[in-house]
């Protein structure tokens, strides 16, 4: 199988109470990639400006993902992003977005990515998400991320996208705006009428809800006593449930509910340092070792 990503590769200026980090390494696309490495060999679709550091391509390389559909402006400047959290790690708030390369950007799916088992649209521009939709024979899942920032300055596009998709992943506040509706099991259900047939709620710190028509799945996150940076929980999350289900080619409701322990396990990793720097150390027997820790975690 091949799974196929879209998203940012990005600059972050990370803040948080402790320390700010500026101009790191980051990105949905990012993320979602090397959460995803683990289990299998994602293709990714992004953009970056010449100033992205070449050891960066060359660690994305080395983590065996497909770069073909990398491209780099030659003088441009990579997407960057700022955020700033407060004590608590799920408060959130974006300081500055400067899109550059993104603002010109006309994704273009290389030939050997067209039959793609998985798409993937990571947090980007939903109109962007749509340009890839038309480039991509039918694949056999898909599935999209977004951001409040999205939902209210472009809803139709992201609604056009929704309507499309099988798994939309969203957190609390995201699933809230979308559906004008506080409770989050009605907001779940209300998605799930627009299009996905499965919604994957995450909750930060709490963990994940999954909703499809006959399944509701709670998922906790796993216990972490030291939250560094809590940038791409989110993206690592999805990369490890798609990756997962892209290994074992199989969409069942039990390959569905280990998929999201994958998930939540990768999420955990990315979670323990600034931007990328965990991926830098983790091998693939912490992941397995964290699954099983996970499984005696929460089976009673
Ligand atoms: P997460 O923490 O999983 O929600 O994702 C954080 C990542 O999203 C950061 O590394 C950012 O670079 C990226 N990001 C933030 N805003 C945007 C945006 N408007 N478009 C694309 N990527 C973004």
């Amino acid at each position: 199988m091949s799974l196929v990503i879209v998203g940012s590769v990005a600059f972050d200026t990370i803040e948080t109470p402790w320390e700010r980090k500026e101009k790191i390494v980051g990105g949905s696309c990012t993320y979602c990639s090397l959460a995803a490495s683990f289990f299998t060999r994602p293709k990714i679709v992004a953009v970056v400006g010449e100033d992205f550091p070449k050891d960066m391509i060359d660690f994305l390389k080395k983590k065996n993902i497909d770069l073909k559909g990398l491209k780099i402006v030659p003088g441009g400047r990579t997407f960057h992003w700022q955020g700033r959290y407060g004590y608590d790690p799920n408060q959130r708030e974006t300081v500055r977005t400067d899109l550059n390369v993104f603002e010109n950007f006309r994704p273009e799916i290389p030939a050997s990515y067209k039959k793609a088992d998985i798409l993937f649209l990571a947090n980007i521009d939903p109109d962007i998400q749509e340009a890839i939709f038309l480039q991509v024979e039918k694949p056999r899942l898909t599935a999209m991320d977004t951001i409040g920032l999205w939902i209210q300055s472009k809803p139709a596009s992201l609604l056009r996208v929704l309507k499309k998709v099988d798994v939309f992943f969203a957190n609390d506040e995201e699933v809230r705006m979308l559906t004008d509706e506080r409770n989050l099991i009605k907001a779940g259900k209300k998605i799930l009428g627009l299009g996905p047939s499965l919604v994957i709620l995450k909750k930060g710190e709490h963990g994940a809800l999954i909703f499809g028509e006959d399944l509701v799945f709670g998922i906790m996150a796993h216990p972490c006593e030291d939250v560094v940076d809590p940038t791409g929980a989110g993206d690592s999350f999805a990369g490890g449930f798609l990756g997962y289900l892209d290994k074992t080619r199989s969409f069942s409701q039990k390959e569905i509910r280990r998929a999201a322990v994958y998930g939540s396990v990768m999420a955990s990793f990315t979670i323990e340092g600034y931007g990328i720097d965990r991926y830098k150390t983790l091998k693939p027997r912490e992941v397995r070792s964290r699954f099983e820790s996970f499984k005696k975690l929460v089976s009673f």
